[in-house]
């Protein structure tokens, strides 16, 4: 497969699977959209998008890229020339429909300029706005009428000797993003930027998104991802890592596991599994967490964790490799467990 190149981070053939999210303040807010990038890049995103719906906002991206900390991408809608415009202030990317552009000559200009600039085009093919035509054209498969829209894009780019390319199959509905990618992967050889778009409020969105993008990752599919909510972008990065890591995708980092309670609970366990899951959010070691609610099951349940803890009754036991080692007051686990993780590497 091939691979392209944000700034600084791959997207493609094998490489780490960058988590993506677009700012939502306006890009002419310069303040605002370097606040948000820098909130962003604290919360581990990899790359960061802004719309450019007019001009205003191409000249605030000169600003924007200079000093941005993460490679930046402009999203570009039917406007050839703000996006030469971007590509001139030293964007990164730019994500841009060459078919939607009014005319061949346009995409053609767009791509020399991104070829030279030697930057990456997203084809980004929304279920929602297909060209007229190709839905009926494919018997009403979205899936398939999504794929030859791509196709389109992908040959025009292609005629003017561009191939720098990263493609997108959003739908709105899982399934029809899940067969859409798939189609997609047997097809392309292109790095895909997989996401469910406009996944809806928080709830909703993470749940959408992480079955339609953890299917698709658990099947090898996807290269950088992006999760969409109606939110702050920033809980849409923590989801991401979060489907990352339940995928064993994300590199070092803590993996917490934690019993559901039940009957034979006699600690307050919901608050202290809590407590780790935040504390551990930002910790790069490859540790796994267990935070169960009896001695009966608990320790046996959670064997392969490196930590835990095992709660009796106003009291918990800690153990090591499912190993009892000493007990600790209800008050103390919380700092007994991140004392632990301190001293993971040693373990
Ligand atoms: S670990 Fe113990 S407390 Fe937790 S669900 Fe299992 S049996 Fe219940």
């Amino acid at each position: 497969m091939k691979a392209v190149k944000i700034k600084n981070i791959t997207i493609g053939n094998g490489a780490k699977i960058a988590i993506q999210s677009m700012l939502n303040v306006p890009t002419t807010d310069i303040a605002s959209a370097l606040s948000q990038i820098s909130r962003l890049a604290g919360a581990g995103c990899d790359i960061v998008r802004l719309a450019v719906p007019d001009n205003a906002a191409a000249e605030a991206m000169k600003t924007i890229i200079e000093k941005s900390p993460l490679p930046v991408v402009a999203d570009i809608h039917f406007d050839y020339r703000l996006a030469l415009k971007c590509i001139e202030y030293g964007v990164h990317k730019i994500r841009i429909n060459p078919g939607n552009l009014g005319g061949e000559e346009r995409a053609a200009e767009v791509a020399r300029a991104a070829k030279a600039a030697g930057i990456p085009i997203r084809i980004g093919v929304n279920g929602g706005s297909l060209e007229s035509g190709l839905l009926e054209k494919n018997g009403g498969d979205l899936a398939r009428a999504m794929v030859e829209s791509a196709r389109g894009h992908i040959e025009i780019l292609n005629r003017y000797g561009f191939d720098d390319i990263v493609l997108s199959m959003k739908s709105s509905d899982v399934k029809t993003t899940i067969s859409a990618y798939r189609l997609a992967r047997s097809e392309f050889d292109y790095p895909l930027h997989i996401g469910v778009t406009e996944a809806g409020t928080t709830e909703e969105g993470i749940i959408k998104s992480a079955i339609g993008i953890g299917s698709l990752l658990a099947d090898g599919i996807g290269d950088t991802i992006r999760v969409s909510l109606t939110d702050d972008p920033v809980e849409e990065v923590k989801a991401a890592k979060l489907i990352l890591k339940a995928l064993n995708l994300y590199g070092d980092c803590v993996n917490v596991v934690s019993c559901p309670t039940c009957g034979r609970t006699k600690i307050d366990l919901i608050p202290i599994a809590n407590a780790i899951n935040s504390a551990v959010e930002n910790i790069h070691k490859k540790l796994k967490i267990a935070v169960m609610g009896c001695v009966v099951n608990g320790p046996g349940e959670a064997a392969d964790a490196d930590i835990g803890i095992a709660g009796g009754d106003g009291c918990a036991v800690l153990f090591r490799k499912g190993r009892i080692v000493k007990k600790i007051p209800e008050d103390k686990i919380i700092e007994t467990i991140l004392e632990e993780i301190e001293r993971g590497q040693d373990l």
